[in-house]
């Protein structure tokens, strides 16, 4: 058995693969695969249905927000959300937390006034800021709930004046969240929702139609919301995986379920890189993420070999981003407990035998 460590495009769940399989084959009884079907086909419209259906069941959110599927993943909503939602004269509020949010910042400068109320780039981004004050004449605050290449995560949200917006990209539907809190939640679908090609987005409508600018339609949030996604063709086998993984959310026991299950997987793995002598952290320890653990040699030298011994224990993934170094170990929903255990085992190893 291959370990999938990957940090996205990344595991999915079993059923998620069988299902695709199946529609490939054989489509809703159609007797046509799913990727040679009409987006508007009712067996396809019954597919966006059902996916929205469980993105408001899993987050038990209430009238008053649209669910919508789009593309150019998330990195074309770093430029939809200044783009639909402030003006040119305005300013916006950004946390910096990593590579991500920096680009999310550099594109809303494009469209207006951005004020980095926080950043941990001092510490090559190992921690979460805290303690911060969000400016209540700002238009929104857009922040990054999980920093996937440095392994940290926001464990709480602020209680925001303003808009609060979040790309969710890596812990989306991984814990239990207020959707209350929230006006904007986003997320590219590749790490912890589906493969790559949809992005979801969940948007509080009254949020929207408030700046003067023109918006061309195809990045325009509403013109998404009142043509149900099917403004142009949207991404229907993305989408249809994205709907058998959130399925398979949902059987396995919602997002307290998951949030139980990546606990129980991040508290073995973190406890084994604590414990052992060969292996360290990166992040402080309150802010470490349950998506991406991130952790280095202490001997730079080792990082070689471990490599070599994850290989050859089929722990496929782990190495870290280069901008951190080291591994990273991507726990994602899907991810079997088995499966961090056989790296806990390997490291265990690899300290016994160094
Ligand atoms: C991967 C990632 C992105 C970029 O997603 P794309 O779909 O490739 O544009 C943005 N934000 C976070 C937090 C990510 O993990």
């Amino acid at each position: 058995m291959i370990h999938n460590f990957s940090a996205g495009p990344a595991i999915l769940p079993p059923s998620a693969i069988k299902g695709s399989i199946e529609a490939i084959q054989n489509f809703a009884g159609t007797g046509l695969s799913i990727l040679e079907i009409s987006h508007r086909s009712k067996q396809f419209e019954a597919v966006i249905e059902e996916s929205i259906q469980l993105v408001k069941e899993l987050y038990q959110i209430p009238d008053g927000y649209s669910i919508v599927f789009l593309q150019g993943g998330a990195s074309l909503q770093f430029d939809m959300i200044p783009m639909n939602l402030l003006n040119e004269n305005e300013t916006a509020a950004y946390l910096n937390t990593g590579v991500w949010a920096n680009r999310a910042i550099k594109e809303a400068k494009l469209f207006g006034n951005v004020n980095i109320i926080a950043s941990s780039e001092d510490k090559n981004f190992n921690f979460i800021p805290k303690g911060y004050t969000i400016p209540s004449d700002a238009k929104y605050f857009h922040c990054t709930s999980n920093n996937t290449i440095y392994g940290t995560q926001m464990q709480s949200f602020p209680n925001s004046p303003i808009p609060l917006i979040c790309d969710m990209s890596s812990d989306i539907f991984s814990r239990p969240i207020d959707i209350n809190q929230f006006d904007m939640i986003y997320a590219g679908a590749q790490k912890n929702m589906g493969p790559a090609g949809v992005t979801l987005a969940i948007i509080k409508n009254d949020i929207l139609g408030k700046v003067t600018r023109k918006i061309p339609t195809m990045l325009n949030y509403q013109v998404h919301i009142d043509n149900g996604s099917m403004y142009n063709t949207p991404s229907v086998f993305a989408i249809y995986v994205s709907m058998l993984t959130l399925k398979w959310v949902k059987e396995m026991g919602g997002t307290a379920a998951m949030e139980k299950r990546n606990t129980e997987k991040a508290n073995l793995l973190y406890a084994e890189i604590d414990r052992n002598s060969l292996f360290k952290g990166t992040c402080e320890v309150e802010d470490r993420s349950k998506m991406n653990v991130c952790f280095v040699c202490n001997n730079a030298e080792h990082e070689e070999k471990f490599t070599q011994l994850a290989k050859e224990k089929q722990l496929s993934g782990i190495k870290g981003h280069r901008s951190v170094g080291g591994f990273r170990a991507s726990l994602y929903n899907a991810l079997p407990l088995e499966s961090v255990q056989a790296l806990v085992d390997a490291m265990q190893q690899f300290e016994k035998n160094i």
